[in-house]
């Protein structure tokens, strides 16, 4: 049933934290559809940077995404998102200015605290680029965003 080029249903559901805590992150049904088609437009992200591309959170299930702390609407819940290293290809910054500018479309791109990247293929494609990062001070560690890169 799964078709990707790439990337392995393994690989789109693997979590550390949800393999510690016993918690179930394989998606059924219209969700598993979905992260097919999450994993097949990795495929064309893939192909463009031409380089290996390391998925470090793909699909969380509620219960393991209320775990790692994400937010409640996360895309990665909806299948839709994905967060990804491609080091061969380069940094954060430098893949997420590559992919905006390839005609890929995409819902949100986020190159995150120089880390790794967030893309999601929610149906609304917004084309929307961002960066997030902590903010420092009384508040310290609350996640940040603003658009554009750099
Ligand atoms: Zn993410």
């Amino acid at each position: 049933m799964w078709s990707a080029e790439f990337f392995t249903l393994e690989e789109m559901t693997r979590s550390d934290t949800a393999r510690a805590r016993g918690i179930d992150n394989v998606p059924k049904g219209q969700l598993l559809t979905r992260l097919n088609a999450t994993a097949k437009r990795m495929d064309s992200v893939r192909l463009y940077l031409g380089h290996p591309v390391i998925v470090t959170s793909g699909y969380r299930s509620a219960a393991l995404n209320h775990a790692v702390g994400g937010a409640s609407s996360s895309h990665h819940v909806q299948a839709y998102a994905v967060d990804f290293r491609c080091p061969a290809f380069g940094d954060p910054v430098r893949i997420c200015s590559a992919l905006r500018d390839s005609g890929i479309r995409y819902d949100q791109l986020i190159q995150e605290f120089n880390q790794w990247v967030h893309i999601s293929f929610a149906p609304t494609l917004r084309q929307q680029t961002l960066t997030a990062f902590k903010q420092d001070g009384k508040h310290g560690g609350r996640t940040v965003y603003r658009a554009g890169l750099g």
